[in-house]
């Protein structure tokens, strides 16, 4: 039986470039967990020059918010909005009314968990470079010096595209220097369920909407490279010792040319559609989050 031509066919150029992203992102991702793995081998520090940089910090930001220059009527994307129905995105560009989403005690305290671990997360970050030798990582300084992450990193970007303008506003988990000098997007996730949302069998690659997101990332922050480290909160038994199961894990992500267009096309089908009050077609597996269920039932499959 005659085999089935395949209809893509990789050049020579683009195997070779997929070696050089897999070693790459081989080298990111260990440096990234060794990183962490020596800070966290370290005895607990006190830093006093930390302490008062990341509290003065959080005053900054309570006592003077960053400006930023919004376009005024333009449709505003956010990267985490990136996976998303365009349908939800048309809804909430039009300011649709949310489902009544009454969260129960235990997910409060599920996403209390999260925020407080990437807080301390980045303040293990800020420790690792003052008392680890030869850091692999250090965090990236705004102009004013201060680290380059959240609300420090804070922007909004116009875009035009197939001439319809939009804006994309958000923030991100950090930058790092690498000590090659690259600049890399460094994203934290946390799971809470069990450790095994972290192992092999679970987490294969950095979850499709969190490159989604990092593709946003890339156009608003002119990022190309990424390490997505994911956290289980839950950990392996306390006397499992070095035969503790692996509770962290990290991956490499480096955004294409042909995703960055494709994201830019769709908010731009998005804004146009918004523009012309027509209602994008559901898509019905992307509905467990979507905060606007009732509203889009009533809409229908129109
Ligand atoms: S309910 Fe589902 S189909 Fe409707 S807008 Fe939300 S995600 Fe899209």
């Amino acid at each position: 039986m005659k085999k089935k031509k395949s209809l893509f066919v990789a050049t020579g150029d683009e195997l070779r470039q997929e070696v050089i992203k897999k070693e790459r992102g081989e080298e990111l991702t260990k440096a990234m967990l060794r990183h962490f793995e020596r800070f966290h081998s370290l005895s607990e520090i006190f830093d006093r020059d930390v302490e008062e940089q990341i509290l003065l910090e959080e005053l900054k930001n309570l006592q003077n918010p960053k400006q930023l220059n919004f376009e005024k009527g333009l449709v505003t994307f956010s990267p985490s909005s990136a996976s998303k129905c365009e349908r939800e995105l048309y809804y909430k560009a039009t300011r649709a009314e949310k489902d009544e989403q009454p969260m129960l005690p235990y997910q409060r305290r599920w996403v209390r968990n999260g925020s407080a671990v990437h807080a301390a997360v980045q303040k293990d970050l800020l420790l690792a470079e003052v008392h680890l030798k030869n850091p692999a990582f250090t965090v990236e300084k705004m102009e004013d010096g201060s680290p380059a992450w959240e609300h420090n990193l804070k922007n909004v970007k116009q875009f035009d595209y197939n001439d319809i303008r939009f804006q994309v506003f958000g923030m991100m988990d950090g930058i790092l220097n690498y000590r090659d000098g690259s600049r890399i997007g460094f994203e934290f996730k946390t799971k809470s369920t069990t450790i095994g949302a972290v192992g092999n069998y679970k987490l294969k690659d950095a979850q499709e909407s969190h490159k989604e997101q990092a593709i946003a990332y890339s156009l608003l922050f002119g990022i190309d490279e990424f390490i997505f480290v994911y956290e289980s909160l839950a950990k392996d038994g306390w006397n499992k010792g070095v035969e503790a199961k692996p509770d962290i894990r990290a991956f490499y992500f480096k955004p294409s040319e042909e995703q960055k267009t494709n994201l830019l096309e769709k908010f731009a089908r998005v804004a146009a559609m918004v523009e012309r009050g027509e209602l994008p077609k559901p898509e019905y597996d992307k509905c467990l989050f979507c905060p606007f269920k009732e509203v889009c039932s009533k809409d229908g499959d129109q």
